[in-house]
């Protein structure tokens, strides 16, 4: 029997975007898309339908590579969904690029999913023994069989009943020639936004994993996709709000509002940049020290380090300057020059540094890495000491949601105390931002957040994720 990879069902970020009811949907769906880039960059698609069928086109690469003018103009008709996607699976990565679009019982049915399904390998265990065939290893495949084997007649029916036996996380737009449904999970792990656009008088329906695509195509935002929510836009173009599975506590992403989302976007009701500065903020009372200037970790570090600025009184120094032209392929120099491959992305300027005693903003410290390497390098740009500060809480645990965070063997903060990272580091001080202040950032007043990876405690049930994941590294 065909053995599935686990370890790749949990490794997915992407960006979903979904249009309903406008002339020109696959253009909008590609600049929502482009706003939405990075959310991933391994893949990208787009489906759209004209009512008679539907059409797709997803490659690998970044959206303003796949989508010419000539593609865009074969995505015909007033209705598209969206993907981009970033994922660790290897060879197969091509076959996992969404929309998934397939022919069954239902139709011609195209699904964009982001999040991450924990029983998915349950499920589709259940589904090869009784004779289902699998192309890719990503989760949405299994939500398309499910759907395909619903004994329900219409679609959004299947859909329904199809999600209910879901656990975990997603956010999906699910594209038929008649219409548009839009789903969240009941906990609202990942975010999904709701708005709409006039155009001569009419109202076209949009939808986005952030605000920021929103911004882009001149939509308007209105609402969330409420958690256990599916939205259903028919082909007479009527819009319905359902509530499909009972009210469960939430709990969004807290790592949406430290790293992963635009601080442009609104994100689970509430301004990512407003969160960041006042991780930032926070983070310089909970641990000052004494410094000459403050410099970001560009991009990610940006408004936490403007917020710790602000909150200490000292000054906000652009001391690294990112490349933001680094693409995937480059070719290295065959002899090996010291932390290549950071020096590539960010250069440090000497006239700012030097002499200094710097205290260096990130956003996170996941592996240990990256943060090694620019003190490194900060230090041989002439600064005098180098404090390094973490807007968020040590990462102790892996994400089953979502976000692609290593096994816990490789995660730092979960097999070594901070004295030992910051060792590791070469920094001269360390310190994370506390769980309180992540909280209190975000303004988590209800316990609305999901706080796994920096608690190790999940919100739903994990039976058998962690036995599959051993056995699955053990075969590799
Ligand atoms: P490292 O500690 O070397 O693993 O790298 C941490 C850096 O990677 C941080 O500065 C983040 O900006 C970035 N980062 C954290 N989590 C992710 C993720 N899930 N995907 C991509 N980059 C990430």
């Amino acid at each position: 029997m065909k053995t599935t990879n686990v370890s790749d069902h949990f490794h997915e970020e992407c960006g979903v975007f979904g249009i309903y009811g406008h002339p020109e949907a696959a253009n909008l769906a590609y600049l929502g898309l482009y706003a939405l880039q990075h959310r991933g960059q391994e893949s990208a698609g787009i489906c759209s339908t004209d009512g008679e069928r539907l059409h797709c086109r997803k490659d690998m690469g970044l959206v303003a590579e796949i989508f010419t003018e000539s593609v865009l103009s074969e995505l015909r008709g007033a209705n598209a969904i969206g993907h981009t996607r970033y994922s660790t699976a290897g060879q197969s990565a091509r076959l996992n690029a969404q929309p998934f679009l397939v022919e069954c019982s239902k139709g011609q049915i195209a699904v964009a999913h982001n999040g991450n399904l924990t029983n998915a390998i349950d499920i589709r265990r259940d589904l090869e023994m009784s004779g289902s065939i699998f192309q890719a290893n990503s989760d949405t495949e299994v939500i398309v069989h499910l759907i395909a084997r619903s004994q329900e007649d219409n679609l959004e029916h299947a859909l329904r009943e199809s999600l209910l036996r879901m656990e975990g996380a997603y956010s999906l737009a699910v594209l038929s020639k008649e219409g548009l449904i839009v789903a969240r999970d009941p906990y609202g792990f990942r975010p999904m936004a709701f708005g709409q656009i006039e155009h001569n008088g009419h109202t076209a329906y949009v939808f986005a994993s952030e605000t920021c695509a929103f911004d882009l195509i001149g939509a308007t935002y209105i609402d969330d996709v409420q958690p256990g929510e599916m939205i259903t836009i028919t082909d007479s173009g009527e819009l319905h709000r359902k509530r499909f599975a009972p009210v469960q506590d939430r709990h969004h992403c807290v790592f949406e509002h430290v790293y992963f989302a635009r601080p442009d976007s609104v994100v689970f009701g509430r301004s990512v940049q407003k969160s960041r500065e006042l991780l930032g903020r926070l983070l310089a009372r909970e641990a000052p020290v004494e410094a000459d200037i403050v410099v970001p970790l560009p991009d990610s570090g940006v408004d936490a380090a403007i917020g710790y600025a602000a909150e200490s009184g000292l000054p906000y120094r652009m001391g690294l300057i990112r490349n933001h032209y680094v693409g995937r392929t480059f070719i290295e120099p065959k002899q090996s020059i010291r932390d290549f491959g950071v020096k590539l992305k960010l250069n440090p300027v000497r006239g700012v540094i030097e002499g200094k005693r710097v205290i260096l903003v990130d956003d996170s410290l996941v592996r240990g890495t990256t943060s090694q390497k620019i003190v490194r390098i900060v230090r041989q740009a002439g600064a005098k000491e180098v404090h390094l500060r973490i807007s968020c809480p040590p990462t102790i645990s892996p994400c089953y949601y979502g976000v692609d965070t290593p096994d816990k063997n490789e995660l730092i903060a979960a097999n070594h105390s901070i004295d030992r990272i910051r060792d590791h580091t070469e920094a001269d001080s360390l310190a994370y931002l506390s769980l309180e202040g992540l909280k209190q950032a975000v303004q988590d007043v209800q316990g609305e957040y999901c706080y796994a990876c920096y608690t190790g405690q999940y919100p739903t049930d994990l039976v058998g994720i962690e036995q599959l994941l051993a056995d699955s590294r053990e075969k590799k």
